[in-house]
């Protein structure tokens, strides 16, 4: 509610302090996904910091606000170095990676000549949902190809099969979110290059850690701009960068390709329009929240956080092994575990009640033949917590394993399959919510097994199309 007077400082900010009360934390490595946490809390306030000191300059004209330029030189030059390019790489700083792989897809998009048929996006299906988004965006079709049942990297044949005159852009990951394996990148990007294809990397969540841990001694496959066939490639700063949310970098092999991503308009009688990112306006705060950390931690600093995340990495897998009922999902690349369960063991139980001993495991669907499974993304403060988070994941594989899998009431993913969302108002659909448990109150601890082993039994569309639904209620006003 709009106040018609003006509140006090004290009483504003002591509100969203509560409003924060119920939320997951975002330091101390209990919430193994969504944060990144250096356990070096000086790094973030000095973040915090430099992105106060920015924030109300605005990205849209960097003629006016030079500092913003030389700024984002710097962090896609720093970023670049170690990936593979040279110091005159031609990069843009965007708000994410999702903004990163938009702008590559929009750039491989507008090398075609325009008409003939649609487009096509030649992804292993384990890429991220960010590719889907772009290509729906952008007017791309997405040609999803199966990766190998064993490892979970892309199958490079199967990618060059795939690959067809209507294919604007090939890719790969490095590595992929939900295995955390890398893909076969230099026979992905070959076998694109051949054809006269564009080549993404997504390097989003790693590309700021695999270098570290090749430096650490880790055997890390090659995957970045040195590839030759590798057109582009995105890397999060608000990922292993550990900077503030807000922050990526997309680089690219040539500066023709840049400015494909670019966007310019004069189309009006107001100010002239020139756009590097989706965004226009936008606040210079991420750019000198990531600039900042980038200087404050170094390269020796993210070596060290990388060694540690490694070493947690290892640590999971070798317990995880001896938790009788768990698996870890392919060989990990990076930093980033999938850990399945046999029967009886139920995954959804199991992060619930990890989550009731106060530690947030992120679960993730089956999908093509993947079995369902919790994600852990391991950083450089998990090494101090790992033997706790052993200890939780033994517990709750325990718990769950006595608690058998959850009791879906009779009938409702039939009911659910043959549902026809369109007959229902977001009232009707709250209140089907309600009567299968889902609260929508927050702060609860929510029992999530019910639902996403619902989600689990139903296909991919009706998934999506319940969790529109279930977004659209949510955000409700009440
Ligand atoms: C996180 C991630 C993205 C999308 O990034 P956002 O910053 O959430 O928009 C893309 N690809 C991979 C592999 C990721 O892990």
């Amino acid at each position: 509610m709009l106040p018609e007077t003006g509140r006090p400082a004290d009483d504003i900010l002591a509100e969203l302090a509560r409003l924060k009360e119920t939320d997951l934390p975002v330091r101390g490595g209990k919430v193994t996904a969504y944060v990144y946490d250096t356990g070096r809390p000086q790094v973030h306030e000095l973040a915090a910091r430099a992105y106060l000191e920015m924030l109300e300059v605005n990205g849209l004209d960097p003629t006016a606000f030079p500092s913003i330029v030389a700024l984002e030189r710097q962090v896609i030059a720093a970023v670049a170095g170690r990936l593979g390019g040279g110091a005159a790489t031609p990069g843009i700083f965007t708000s994410g990676g999702t903004e990163s792989i938009m702008l590559a897809v929009k750039a491989a998009r507008d090398a075609r000549p325009a008409g003939g048929a649609r487009p096509q996006l030649v992804a292993p299906v384990t890429a991220h949902p960010a590719f889907h988004k772009a290509a729906h965006y952008l007017g791309l079709e997405v040609v999803g190809v199966p990766v190998d049942p064993v490892t979970f990297r892309a199958d490079p044949a199967a990618m060059a099969e795939a690959i067809t005159d209507r294919t604007a852009l090939v890719v790969a990951s490095a590595p992929s979110y939900p295995q955390g394996v890398i893909d076969p990148v230099p026979e992905i990007a070959a076998a694109a290059s051949a054809r006269g294809v564009p080549c993404h990397v997504d390097a989003c969540v790693g590309g700021w850690l695999l270098p570290w841990l090749r430096e650490a001694g880790a055997d890390v496959p090659p995957f970045d701009l040195s590839v030759p066939g590798v057109t582009s490639l995105s890397c999060d700063l608000h990922k292993y960068g550990y900077a503030p949310k807000g922050a990526s970098v997309l680089l690219f092999a040539d500066e023709a390709m840049r400015r494909r991503a670019y966007f310019a308009s004069a189309e009006w009688p107001g100010y002239t329009v020139i756009n590097s990112t989706v965004q226009s306006s936008k606040g210079a705060g991420p750019l000198a929240g990531a600039w900042a950390t980038l200087q404050a931690l170094g390269a020796a600093g993210y070596r060290e956080l990388a060694k540690a995340a490694l070493r947690a990495t290892r640590r999971v897998i070798d317990g995880v092994a001896r938790i009788p009922g768990l698996r870890v999902l392919g060989s990990p690349d990076a930093a980033l575990v999938a850990i399945a369960a046999d029967p009886p063991l139920d995954v959804f139980v199991l992060a619930d009640q990890a989550r009731r001993r106060g530690w947030f495991l992120q679960p993730q669907l089956s999908y093509a033949g993947i079995p369902a499974n919790i994600h852990l993304t391991l950083t450089g403060v998990s090494l101090a917590g790992v033997d706790e988070l052993l200890k939780v994941l033994a517990e709750s594989a325990q718990a769950a394993r006595a608690a058998g899998p959850p009791q879906v009431p009779d009938g409702l993913v039939e009911a659910l399959r043959s549902l026809d969302l369109d007959a229902v108002d977001d009232a009707g659909f709250a209140e089907l919510l309600a009567s299968v448990g889902v609260s929508l109150d927050g702060g609860a601890q929510p029992d999530m097994a019910v639902v996403n082993t619902v989600l689990d039994a139903l296909p991919p569309s009706t998934r999506e199309a319940l969790l529109v639904r279930f977004l659209s209620v949510l955000y409700r006003d009440i």
